[in-house]
């Protein structure tokens, strides 16, 4: 990328609508983006500006720096600037220096003019450095669909000039909306579930349900892989692994096979509960979709709900499985998740298991075990691992 432009500009979006909270959105979404880019790009410098962050990118490497900023949620979009003097003639200038390098035959002009100071109104501002493009160039007007957008921003301290504008992730800054515990798999739908909460602001802690020997070590080493690639999201993400053999045994010891599914789901439902309250989460979340197997039509979850009096957000709900696959692509979980290893849902898979069990059949079944117990003792025998970028194996 060329050096034409020495500063990123950073929008919030989303965030200029939140009123009174504004203030600790915008100090958390600063915080955020210094967090994530100072180690690997230490000569950036930062500006904290009412509705802009500037970045001066110094001797940076800009397109790694923009790689970067695309995963930082909160960031509702950014552009490439050049800022000069508030000065007409240097104004029209370098707007016609750095149009000349673009590719298209079409151009339109925006200009903002929020120092109302400066003499000169903003379709004063337009015309001249039109005019000058339209002498000097063969580009033509087009303002409806032009090839090229060229924005003057004349504002107190500089005036701006852009081109180029890079859309953000959208959401909330990371942090501004407390923490969930995310129930993880192995499988596609959950870290999509766990991006689309970290979206919104929402730190997570994750939660997994391990039976060895009748699952693998290979699925925890997934797991660690999948948390690896959600670091650039958010930094540290804790891991809790429950130990769920002595339940998972139980239940297909004691309950009518059709009923495993289901009874081993309110079992994760009531561990998350239990767990959840001792991590201070707020929330449960997980990667259930309306239909897309036996546990999961609406008969089941509202059933299997039954359990547990905490909220549960599943924000893959109402997605396709394409539309998750592609945001799984997005994240750069997919080709994890794909590896094939079993996990405790497969494992013990029942042939017919019920898509509209009655909530009084899986209480009956459930209560031929004495589960209490069987949930303290995993509780208390949880292992915690912390995933960040020095974490390996
Ligand atoms: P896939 O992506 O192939 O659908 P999945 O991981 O979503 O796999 P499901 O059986 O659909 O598997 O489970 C629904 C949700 O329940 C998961 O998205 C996850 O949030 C949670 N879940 C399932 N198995 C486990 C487990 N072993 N540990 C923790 N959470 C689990
Ligand atoms: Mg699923």
């Amino acid at each position: 990328m060329n050096n034409d432009y020495e500063i990123i500009m950073i929008r919030f979006g989303e965030l200029s609508t939140k009123g009174r909270n504004r203030k600790d959105f915008t100090k958390t979404l600063f915080e955020n983006i210094k967090n994530a880019t100072r180690d690997d790009f230490p000569s950036l410098t930062y500006e904290l500006y009412y509705d802009h962050i500037y970045i001066n990118i110094n001797n940076e490497d800009t397109s790694l720096v923009v790689e970067r900023l695309k995963d930082i949620s909160g960031i509702h979009a950014f552009s490439l600037v050049h800022r000069i003097k508030c000065d007409i003639e240097e104004i029209k200038n370098e707007s016609y220096r750095l149009i000349k390098k673009e590719e298209g035959k079409t151009f339109k002009i925006k200009c903002k003019r929020g120092d109302k100071k400066f003499p000169i109104i903003s379709d004063e501002i337009i015309r001249i450095v039109a005019s000058k493009i339209l002498k000097e160039s063969n580009l033509k007007v087009d303002v409806h669909n032009p090839d090229i957008l060229l924005n003057i921003d004349v504002r107190q301290e500089g005036t701006y000039i852009y081109i180029k504008t890079f859309q953000g992730l959208g959401g909330y800054p990371l942090g501004v909306g407390g923490k969930s515990l995310m129930m993880l798999s192995g499988g596609i739908d959950s870290p999509v579930a766990m991006f689309l909460m970290m979206k919104r602001g929402v730190l997570v802690e994750c939660i997994h349900f391990a039976s060895p020997p009748y699952t693998q070590q290979a699925v925890i080493y997934k797991l660690y892989d999948i948390l690896k690639k959600m670091n650039k999201f958010q930094e540290r993400i804790k891991l809790h692994i429950v130990p769920f053999t002595k339940i998972q045994e139980e239940i297909y010891d004691k309950c009518h096979e059709s009923f495993a599914i289901t009874i081993m789901r309110s079992m994760m439902y009531r561990l998350s509960e239990m767990l959840a309250k001792k991590r201070d989460c707020l929330v449960i979340s997980n990667g259930e979709s309306i239909g897309q197997v036996a546990s999961q039509t609406l008969q089941s979850i509202n059933v299997i709900n039954n359990v547990t009096n905490y909220p549960v957000i599943r924000p893959c709900a109402t997605l396709d499985k394409l539309e998750i696959i592609s945001l799984a692509k997005r994240i750069d979980t997919y080709d994890i998740s794909i590896r094939p290893y079993e996990d405790c849902c497969t494992i013990f898979s029942p042939k017919n298991p019920k898509t509209h069990p009655l909530l009084k059949d899986v209480l009956e079944q459930e209560n031929r075990i004495d589960y209490l117990p069987l949930l303290n003792e995993a509780i208390d025998n949880v292992e915690t691992i912390t995933i960040d970028k020095e974490f390996s194996l």
